[in-house]
């Protein structure tokens, strides 16, 4: 019988990148690129501006900082080489701790620059800046202020980097970004990342890219591997729900969602009073308690951590068990992002969602996004009777009205 010629793998070689980075790889112990790297990279590689479609989860974040590496040591320049721009403190820390483990084998410096800090580390990042550094992972408004106050180094910029751009507009970035791109040289690569593409993504990139390459890897889905369920509930039952979860169960991480401040201190409260080991994180932290918390729960010295949407993008723990979101949340997309802790790159992982009467109305929409339905079911019998559910099929047209309290 013949052989039938096997597709070949796609494999870190065919990128033919420095010996230094292979080694690097070696050491993270990445094996074969992921399907955006495998697509994204060559593009980066050639010096194409890049539009790139895709969530967490995907590997986004070393599609772009590999080939920016090799790029860098092919061609070092003066001054800062390569700026990245991320959302929130946190991605942006974490981004920096990739570039360094990446880099670690390499004469490539990098420098977190990150609102929140005092001015001590306001002065050694403007003294690190001064005295040159390749690459720069930054939140907006602190990159700009230092870029103000001419002090950092751009003249010979080759590549900017925007992570979590749809973040980034969200949160009201958009002028900062101008801002900061008209101190950077024309000539340059730049690379566009976001978990969605509404219009104003597409309005940014004309802008500022130039003939783009564009890699479609978000599927506004949860990533594969994520076993779905979720609970219908009356609010008050929720938190109980919660214990009988994990109680008794072998799970290291669990990482609860909670839409405001004030239901994550709640539910981290009422959990410790239960005897759990847990803790909350979210914008009333400073920014170095943030960090401990987060490098706790990595550690798995905290079990249970409860935290609002900061943490849902980007943020990357590896090997969280369970993740649960304490109710429905708003923006269906923040869903994804939520579910998307778990089951990281081809692990497999648990969300449950709990939802109340109010919240079935969300909680339809969010079926529709992510094109299918989530299997429901009701909570354990000893924690009294809960709400009736009527699904509505999700592929119907949804009526403008929520549906309203005590309906069912
Ligand atoms: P990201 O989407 O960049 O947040 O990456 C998600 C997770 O996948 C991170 O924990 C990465 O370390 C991991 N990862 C990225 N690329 C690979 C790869 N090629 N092989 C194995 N794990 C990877």
């Amino acid at each position: 019988m013949e052989d039938i010629p096997a597709t070949p793998e796609p494999s870190f070689k065919q990128f033919n990148f420095h010996p230094l980075i292979a080694e690097g790889l070696d050491a993270i112990g990445f094996e074969k690129p992921t399907p955006i790297q495998a697509e994204i990279i060559p593009l980066i590689l050639e010096g194409r501006d890049v539009i790139g479609c895709a969530q967490t989860g995907t590997g986004k974040t070393a599609a772009y900082l590999l080939p920016v590496l090799q790029r860098i040591m092919e061609n070092p320049v003066e001054g800062i080489n390569a700026i990245i721009i991320a959302p929130t403190r946190e991605l942006a820390l974490q981004i920096a701790q990739q570039l360094e483990g990446f880099s670690y084998f390499m004469d490539i410096s990098s420098l977190p620059i990150y609102g929140g800090t005092d001015g001590i580390e306001w002065e050694q990042q403007k003294r690190a800046l001064i005295s040159g550094v390749d690459v720069v992972v930054a939140t907006p408004g602190k990159l700009l202020s230092f870029l103000n106050m001419d002090i950092a180094p751009v003249a010979n910029l080759q590549h900017l980097v925007l992570d979590e751009a749809d973040r980034m507009l969200d949160m009201g970035f958009f002028d900062d970004i101008m801002r900061i791109i008209s101190y950077l040289p024309e000539k340059r690569s730049t690379l566009l990342f976001s978990a969605t593409m509404p219009p104003r993504i597409r309005e940014l990139s004309k802008r500022i890219l130039k003939n783009p390459g564009e890699v479609n890897i978000a599927i506004s889905k949860p990533a594969e591997g994520i076993l779905q369920m979720a609970y219908l509930v009356y609010d008050n039952q929720k938190i109980l729900l919660l214990a009988s979860l994990i109680k008794g169960r072998d799970l290291p991480s669990v990482l609860v969602f909670a839409s405001t401040k004030l239901k994550v201190k709640s539910i981290a409260r009422e959990l410790k009073a239960k005897g759990f080991n847990v803790a909350d994180i979210h914008s009333d932290l400073e920014q170095a308690e943030r960090e401990k918390v987060l490098l706790q729960f990595r550690n798995r010295q905290i079990q249970i951590l409860v935290a609002t949407d900061v943490l849902s993008r980007g943020i990357d723990i590896e090997n969280i068990s369970l993740v649960i979101n304490f109710d429905v949340p708003h923006d269906a997309e923040d869903y994804v992002h939520r579910s998307g802790r778990t089951a990281r790159a081809e692990q497999t992982g648990i969300a449950i969602t709990f939802i109340n009467e109010e919240e079935l109305y969300q909680f339809s929409r969010i079926e529709k996004l992510i094109e299918m339905e989530v299997r429901k079911q009701k909570p354990p019998a000893e924690l009294g009777s809960a709400p009736d559910y009527n699904p509505r099929p999700f592929r119907s047209k949804p009526s403008r009205k929520p549906m309203r309290k005590g309906r069912r």
